[in-house]
């Protein structure tokens, strides 16, 4: 905390974030939505049925991709992954993995963060569940890793909003695979550790199961983490030996290094099933060359030894701040794509001395535990037998300075919701002023567990002014921090002396988005907003009845015409019920005079 005993200039103050869609209370469904690194996907509860809700494709994955095309048209999902090879410039996946960070992607003419990509991919499930159930998604929980920050969780949170999508709750996804074995196993009592590997990150989390009760015991993680990495030391091998051996710089062109980076991929897949595999790089320079190389499993596994050692760090902080014994662990739950790899079983053989589970489908878990909390959420009685509680997986505290006789450190870090706390949860720490008539304080707040601030992560900055004037230590100040069940937070501040009162708004260090650019990217995502005649099923149906129309005379022919016609016109509504109605009931006459 730092002082000083004369006002300050007021501080531009930014307004919180907190979600503004309206709730709406007619018929529809809340969903659980799993935003991936690499892939994303929404589920929903029904009859007691967890449900994957395939996107407009018919596929219950969808690439967490973004693409604009020759016509300035925004592309998300797999028509925008498949683009990522053939136009790498206009072409954006992998976003996830800078959430909460400043970095922008340009596509087209329009510059865009991670949370306006996150989004689109958002938008883009919603509308699927939306014309695959017919009915309006009216709520939905969204996942985030365990070990993602405040910084990251609020992006997150500013993303759905962008989507227009009502979002309470966000949950953790190693908690939400907890959730999925909890709905699936309604009886069980076990003591349990999930390991997710997804593209981007990777979280631990330990926790025991007990009739229906979830309890989150620790989490520990490392958000920059996942099977990306594994691609990314793959390619870093590869292009050094097709340098050596063929002369040629696979990394010094956007394209190329998309092509290296698909055929590792590839192998990378293979190599969970196969002892070998080849990274096969096709039309290389002028003469279209084609670069082979062969590789083994275990000549990976030795490339990839870092990363491995790298996953041993949070399984053993989790055990740790869990209290337990590897041997007390009943099982280990792989979830993420990357636990495919056969090198996971190796690492869960070694620290836990048994093989991993993967009763859950290592892609579906983590949104069908969504789904199960968006139900626990609107106590629906397919859940009513569940509880689950989740904890803070970092420490939060405020910076504060202190006496040494003559000599006064600065920077200290003093927590004040400790990591592991049980959500929801609001602790406080009195400070007293260190200063004669010291007028205002000012303090950072921080997150992460090293004893100085400067090795932890900033997340805000807050001014408290108005204390009254006195000696050094005379004057003390309530800090109450108030962790939410998202895992985010708020900040109370009282002048003791006084009562005065400061809910604090956080300065987002310039990194998070503001509320008026939530705004901004909203008009700015309008703007590009897909006309719903581009929207797949309707393209699909006008193609169809134009390409029949062709083949019709006489009064077929009118017919025909006059439904495409009202159609194109309902298709200017932008209404998606009626859309989905005159669409139906294009496709049925097309049906029909297609049997004529
Ligand atoms: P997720 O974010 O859970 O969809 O995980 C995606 C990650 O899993 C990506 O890095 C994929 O490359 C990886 N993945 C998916 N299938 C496999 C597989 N068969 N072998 C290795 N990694 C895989």
């Amino acid at each position: 905390m730092r002082c000083g005993s004369a006002d300050c200039d007021d501080a531009e103050r930014r307004t919180a974030y907190t979600p503004n869609v309206t709730r709406r209370e007619d018929a529809g469904v809340r969903i659980g939505i799993d935003l991936g690194t690499t892939h994303s996907l929404a589920a929903v509860l029904m009859d007691g049925q967890a449900i994957i809700i395939p996107n407009l494709l018919g596929e219950r994955l969808t690439p967490s991709a973004v693409s604009v095309d020759n016509d300035g048209r925004t592309l998300v999902g797999a028509p925008a992954k498949s683009r990522e090879l053939t136009h790498p410039g206009e072409t954006v996946c992998n976003f996830k993995r800078d959430m909460g960070t400043e970095r922008t992607w340009t596509l087209g003419r329009k510059s865009m963060r991670s949370e306006s990509l996150s989004a689109l991919v958002l938008a883009d499930l919603r509308q699927s569940v939306e014309e695959h159930l017919g009915q309006r998604v009216l709520e939905a929980v969204v996942t985030v890793p365990a070990y993602f920050g405040e910084d990251q969780r609020r992006a997150t949170q500013a993303a759905c909003e962008i989507a227009g999508l009502h979002v309470e709750r966000i949950i953790n996804e190693p908690t939400a695979a907890a959730l999925a074995y909890g709905f699936g196993n309604p009886q069980s009592e076990a003591k349990l550790v999930v390991l997710d590997l997804g593209g981007g990150t990777f979280d631990v989390s330990v926790l025991e199961v007990t009739d229906g009760i979830i309890e989150i015991l620790a989490s520990a993680g490392d958000a920059r983490l996942g099977g990306e990495d594994f691609v990314e030391l793959m390619m870093e091998h590869c292009g050094k030996r097709i340098l050596e051996t063929e002369g040629v710089d696979l990394s010094r062109a956007a394209d190329l290094s998309a092509k290296l980076r698909l055929a590792c991929e590839r192998a990378k897949r293979a190599l969970s099933s196969a002892e070998r595999a080849s990274v096969v790089v096709a039309g290389v320079g002028p003469s279209a060359r084609t670069f082979t190389l062969e590789v083994t499993r275990e000549q990976v596994h030795g490339w990839w030894a870092p990363l491995v050692s790298r996953m041993q760090t949070p399984i053993r902080q989790a055990l740790k701040d869990a209290g337990w014994m590897r041997s007390a662990v009943d099982q280990v739950l792989l979830v993420g794509g990357a636990t495919r790899m056969p090198l996971v079983d190796g690492l869960v053989a070694n620290v836990f001395n048994k093989e991993g589970t993967r009763t859950l489908s290592p892609d579906e878990a983590v949104a069908v535990g969504a789904a199960v909390q968006a139900a626990l959420k609107a106590d629906d009685a397919q859940v009513e037998d569940l509880v689950v509680t989740d904890i803070a997986p970092f420490s939060l505290g405020v910076d504060h300075s202190s006496e040494h006789g003559r000599h006064r450190v600065n920077g200290m870090f003093s927590a004040i919701v400790e990591r592991g706390t049980v959500l929801p949860a609001s602790r406080s720490h009195v400070f007293t002023t260190i200063d004669n008539n010291q007028r205002w304080v000012e303090f950072g707040v921080y997150q992460g567990e090293h004893a100085l601030c400067e090795h932890n992560t900033k997340i805000g900055e807050y001014t408290i002014k108005g204390v009254p004037a006195g000696p050094a230590g005379s004057e003390q100040i309530e800090v109450r921090f108030s962790y939410d069940l998202n895992g985010l937070l708020e900040v109370e501040t009282t002048v003791l002396s006084t009562g005065k009162k400061h809910t604090l708004v956080l300065d987002r260090s310039g990194r998070g988005m503001t509320k008026a650019e939530v705004g901004r990217a909203q008009t700015m995502l309008q703007s590009l907003k897909f006309h719903p005649r581009d929207a797949l099923p309707n393209v699909a149906a006008l193609e169809r009845a134009e390409a029949l129309f062709t083949t019709l005379t006489r009064d077929d022919r009118a017919l025909l015409g006059e439904l495409i016609g009202s159609f194109k016109s309902c298709l200017e509504s932008q209404d998606p019920a009626l859309i989905r109605e005159h669409r139906q009931q294009l496709l049925v006459i097309v049906e029909r005079l297609q049997q004529h």
